[in-house]
């Protein structure tokens, strides 16, 4: 077994004009923020949303901090995010200053839950982010309405699901902005990267104000406010510009392989396979099951089997109100907290071959069963 490769959870592909482009930039020396890719890049990726503007950053984290800044996010606010999501989510906020409010998730896309929301709403809230998890899009229509009735923002945290849709269209465009990552594991990368959209020029405008250190655009070197260097490198905008061309057929391709796990994991028992959402038009960033297990030790024990069998796999983001600077011992999350001790998340990309899926699902099928036993 051991002689076999390594399959790994996530790689990505450089297949097109990416070292051209890449190239183009060492040719012309146009190596940082200046240059033609960043814009060419910002008006490819607001086109492919369906937004009216993007502004690219240097990382995804530091979009979703770009993104609650110019929405005026500060000291003694609340911003009400799931507990279940990636640490960024949560840190963009202790960043501002204001304060994350976690909200459990609703058990079918493991999205943030509505109803959770509504309860959490205090005179503080300034904001809501809902979380596209591992690519299903959260209940938007619902979430939008309390946010209206609420009179707060909402902004999306889309790093996950590029080009999947809700009801009213692609994430990116169903709040007042919405932020995405360009990571070397999410569904198209720059190596380190990311993006905030929105139809609001104002907020636009805010956005590249905070972004290029708060630099009056009319008046070189003037800066009237406190802003941040989160500029993206040409090279980086190089290689997302083509990452982008290809993209439905990555997209297309990662439907495909989590249909063959569907096939293939569907009728086993103590596997539950990912459903999406009736209002989510999903995209597979990484296909997680479900394990009918007693506790997250059954789950790590499959996870440490498949290591074993050269296959890499991992668990479902631990809940932020169980990590030690969000740390709530007697806050009760039960639906968040369940799924994130029963789930793993299996390799997931483009490069990966049919027979790849057929080899993973055996083992896991394989070690399910064994854990089983031992209880
Ligand atoms: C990847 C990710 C981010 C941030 O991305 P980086 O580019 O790694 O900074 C934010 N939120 C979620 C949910 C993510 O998965």
């Amino acid at each position: 077994m051991n002689d076999r490769r390594m399959i790994q959870i996530a790689a990505p592909e450089l297949s097109g004009n990416e070292s051209k482009y890449v190239q183009e930039c060492l040719d012309t020396t146009w190596i940082s923020s200046a240059g033609r890719f960043v814009k060419d890049f910002e008006a490819a990726f607001a086109a492919f949303c369906g937004a009216d503007h993007a502004v690219v950053t240097n990382n995804g984290t530091t979009a979703l901090h770009l993104a609650l800044a110019a929405l005026g996010v500060g000291p003694g606010d609340e911003v009400i995010v799931p507990t279940l999501t990636y640490i960024a989510s949560a840190n963009a906020v202790t960043y501002c200053g204001a304060t994350p409010v976690f909200a459990d998730s609703e058990p079918i896309g493991m999205t943030l839950d509505p109803a959770d929301v509504q309860r959490k709403i205090t005179p503080r809230t300034k904001a809501v982010m809902p979380v596209h998890l591992y690519g299903n899009v959260a209940d938007m229509d619902s979430i939008n309405a309390i946010a209206a009735e609420a009179e707060i923002a909402v902004v999306e945290d889309a790093a996950e699901a590029h080009g999947a849709r809700g009801r009213a269209g692609a994430v990116g465009t169903l709040g007042d902005c919405a932020s995405f990552s360009f990571f070397g594991n999410k569904i198209i990368t720059t190596g380190e990267g990311g993006a905030v959209t929105t139809n609001d020029a104002a907020l636009a405008d805010r956005l590249r104000l905070l972004r290029g250190q708060g630099m009056d655009p009319q008046r070189r070197y003037w800066f009237p406010v406190v802003g941040y260097n989160y500029r993206m490198t040409n090279i980086a905008a190089a290689i997302g510009l083509a990452q982008l061309e290809d993209i439905d057929r990555k997209i297309a391709r990662r439907r495909e392989l989590a249909a063959a796990y569907d096939r293939l994991l569907a009728d086993q028992p103590g596997i539950r396979i990912p459903v999406a959402p009736p209002w989510s038009e999903s995209v597979n960033w990484l296909y997680t099951v479900h394990l009918d297990v007693d506790s997250d030790g059954q789950r790590d024990r499959v996870i440490a089997a498949m290591a074993a069998d050269r296959i890499e796999t991992r668990p479902v983001f631990y809940p932020m109100h169980q990590m030690p600077p969000y740390s709530e011992p007697e806050a009760n999350y039960p639906v968040a907290d369940r799924l994130a001790a029963t789930g793993i998340s299996l390799p997931t990309h483009t490069q990966l071959r049919d027979t790849d899926i057929e080899r993973i699902c055996e083992r896991v099928v394989f070690h399910m069963t064994s854990s089983r036993y031992e209880r």
